[in-house]
């Protein structure tokens, strides 16, 4: 039988087709520091061998707070009457695609709550003219929707679709989405899949009576589907909502699940979220970076909307400038020894023969 150290475990994790999930398991309840350090630099070391130094930059613009879900760990769910929503106009989207265009970065994340009554031929129309005045590859995040909707915004030159699974965990997803059904996600997932979506997935950690069972199920959802783009992010409990008095997540066992999934995934690309920026004040995006991940997400929606777009509470940057980013994040590279890359970062992973 072969030995059970943390490198024999790791180089399992890396050489293996489809992992075991016990490997994961194994090496999500490392607790030693020596070895979290380990696990730390082995995935460093691979992020590096697959997407190299560079620090690919997307800039986000939450286009809309308004939701009519009711997710239970989200301060934009429906039932927080207290929130102010909002929606920007045409031109002041366009504005902020602007922005991030001239700041260079070559990929514009177009995000806003989930709602039924978008008008879908709107966004395709903002999708086009984004499309003809800038060279710059838009990723959409808005949701469940029909495939004829996905359709039309990819037609419409959408590049990419961030829907993050949040948990494969079919009960804990049900607790935690009343109105939800993981199928209808998973179909949307495919869906963006066959339409040639360069296509995002991600979940949740430390959300109430997850288990690290429940995280490697969910790593090996992530491998399984090879998806271009997978955003790891801690669970941080927003006051105006059901889990106001959870706990919030360990900030370690999320660099964890990032390292083990760069390791497993080797080229997809990772997020040092805004959210690991913001646990209890500090930011862990540095930490993130140097365990596997290779995307920051700077903020482009302008103020006071910004603000209003608190999906968890102390959210970085968010009372900053819209494009003021750029120092803080060049010292951040320079810090850990990588640059900024402001290509467009498509994804890596080879050309799937599905959606020819
Ligand atoms: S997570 Fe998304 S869909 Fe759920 S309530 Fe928040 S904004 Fe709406």
């Amino acid at each position: 039988m072969a030995e059970k150290t943390l490198q024999t475990v790791l180089n399992r994790l890396y050489a293996a087709d489809v992992p075991e999930k016990a490997d994961i398991e194994y090496t999500l309840s490392i607790k030693d520091a020596a070895q979290t350090a380990e696990l730390f630099a082995f995935a460093d070391e691979i992020r590096q061998r697959h997407v190299g130094d560079g620090i690919l930059l997307r800039g986000i613009v939450e286009f809309s707070n308004r939701c009519d879900n009711s997710c239970k760990y989200c301060g934009l769910n429906k039932t927080n009457v207290n929130l102010k929503r909002y929606k920007l106009t045409d031109r002041q989207i366009l504005n902020c695609v602007e922005q991030v265009a001239n700041a260079g970065i070559g990929t514009v994340v177009l995000q806003s709550g989930e709602q039924a009554d978008l008008d879908s031929d709107w966004l395709a129309g903002i999708i086009r003219e984004i499309k003809t005045r800038f060279d710059i590859a838009v990723t959409l995040s808005v949701g469940e929707k029909y495939c004829q909707d996905y359709a039309l915004w990819k037609e419409a030159g959408a590049d990419r679709y961030l829907l993050k699974i949040e948990t494969t965990n079919r009960q804990l997803y049900q607790n935690l989405h009343p109105q939800m059904a993981l199928d209808n996600r998973l179909r949307c997932s495919k869906d963006l899949k066959t339409l040639g979506y360069q296509n995002g997935s991600g979940n949740i950690i430390g959300l109430p009576d997850q288990t690290i069972g429940d995280i490697a199920d969910d790593i090996l959802f992530f491998a399984r589907e090879r998806f271009d783009m997978i955003g790891i992010g801690p669970f941080i409990p927003h006051p105006a909502t059901a889990l106001s008095d959870c706990p919030p997540s360990d900030v370690e066992m999320v660099l964890k699940t990032i390292a083990v999934t760069r390791i497993i995934t080797k080229d997809s690309h990772l997020p040092a979220t805004t959210a690991i920026g913001s646990v209890n004040g500090n930011d862990y995006r540095p930490d993130a970076l140097m365990a596997g991940a290779n995307v920051l997400m700077p903020n482009f929606t302008p103020l006071p909307y910004r603000q209003l777009y608190e999906i968890y509470p102390g959210k970085r940057c968010s009372t900053e400038a819209p494009g003021t980013c750029g120092p803080c994040i060049d010292m951040m590279a320079n810090a850990i020894g990588r640059t900024i890359d402001l290509s467009r970062g498509d994804s890596l992973k080879k050309k799937r023969k599905e959606c020819a």
